[in-house]
């Protein structure tokens, strides 16, 4: 092989990509975590990252993730080239494929975000990259920087992440939050995970298989449960999974936290929720001191600074 490209192999292989939770082992989420805790606290011997540029390459709709993406990159002194419906405003709409479509984005910045309707879209976005690739969210797939806000939020709010009983409520099937959420509690001891979902949208074996020494419940029933968790952990059914409206239809509603189920929810638990939610929450519960959406989302931005300045320390 040529000198050069021999170098630019050399060079791709140690880049940092964050595409799965497999490339989260325990002891890299606790550097992260502190790392994140350094930027919310404002320590000052934070690396800067100025003049560095990162793309934001959008296929599915975004609110939190995107813009705390984009915040975090311009915290960190750097700058953002976004493509917020790149299915409509790239060439993927002339036909263009997502190898060549990175290939070339790769040439003009210093890390991409990428979130895709695609199952491992974000992990061949990363065989064809040239530079660091963190996964937004790939379909049904994974969502490991939501993952972090989440074990961020529980760490700073319960002040561990392990000896947990975590309740992941909802559609456990399509929804990558908990697919990920799931697989690094694993990675801490004695923790509990209680899975409440209709038996349609049961977590997947792919995920159950990886949980380890994990101890796990699986229930349809979210009233019984409750009283016994440290979190709850509300999810949305992802309407854009389903085959059908009516498919979508028939779970529509199917658990909803209302101030009766706050009742039953022990007084030190967190409720949880990555949102967007569309009604599985009532918004009565909003005032509850043990309702923690509003401050996970924040907690994102910590999290995803953490993470743009270990992918771009490569
Ligand atoms: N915002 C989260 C995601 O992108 C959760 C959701 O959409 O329900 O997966």
């Amino acid at each position: 092989m040529p000198e050069t490209l021999a170098a630019a192999a050399r060079a791709a292989a140690t880049l940092r990509h964050l595409t799965t939770p497999v490339e989260l082992p325990r002891h890299l989420i606790e550097e992260l975590l502190d790392r994140a805790l350094g930027f919310e606290l404002g320590e000052a011997d934070l690396q800067r990252r100025d003049g560095r540029l990162l793309a934001t390459l959008f296929y599915e709709p975004s609110t939190r993730t995107r813009f705390s993406f984009e915040a975090a990159m311009h915290r960190l002194g750097g700058q953002v080239l976004s493509a917020e419906n790149a299915v409509k405003a790239s060439s993927a709409a002339k036909g263009e494929s997502l190898e060549d479509a990175i290939r070339v984005i790769s040439g003009y910045v210093d890390a991409i975000v990428i979130r895709h309707p695609e199952i491992g879209a974000a992990a061949r976005a990363a065989q064809a990259a040239t530079v660091p690739v963190v996964n937004a969210g790939d379909g049904a797939g994974h969502h490991p920087t939501q993952a972090l806000l989440d074990l961020y939020t529980i760490r700073k709010e319960l002040g561990r992440l392990d000896r947990l009983r975590v309740g992941l409520v909802g559609d456990l099937r399509n929804g990558r939050t908990v697919r990920s959420l799931a697989l690094l509690l694993s990675r801490f001891p004695q923790n509990e995970l209680v899975l409440v979902s209709p038996p349609g949208l049961r977590m997947g074996d792919d995920i159950l298989e990886a949980l380890g020494e994990t101890a796990v419940d699986q229930t349809g029933e979210l009233d019984p449960v409750v009283c016994t968790l440290d979190v709850l952990y509300q999810t949305r059914i992802q309407a854009e999974r389903f085959e059908s409206a009516e498919a979508y239809e028939r779970y529509r509603g199917v658990y909803v936290v209302t101030p009766d189920i706050m009742r039953c929810l022990p007084e030190h638990a967190l409720l949880m929720h990555p949102l967007p939610r569309v009604g599985e929450i009532d918004p009565q519960v909003d005032s509850d001191p043990r309702a923690a959406y509003f401050r996970q989302t924040r907690n994102g931005l910590w999290a995803r600074m953490a993470v743009l300045d270990w992918v771009l320390g490569s």
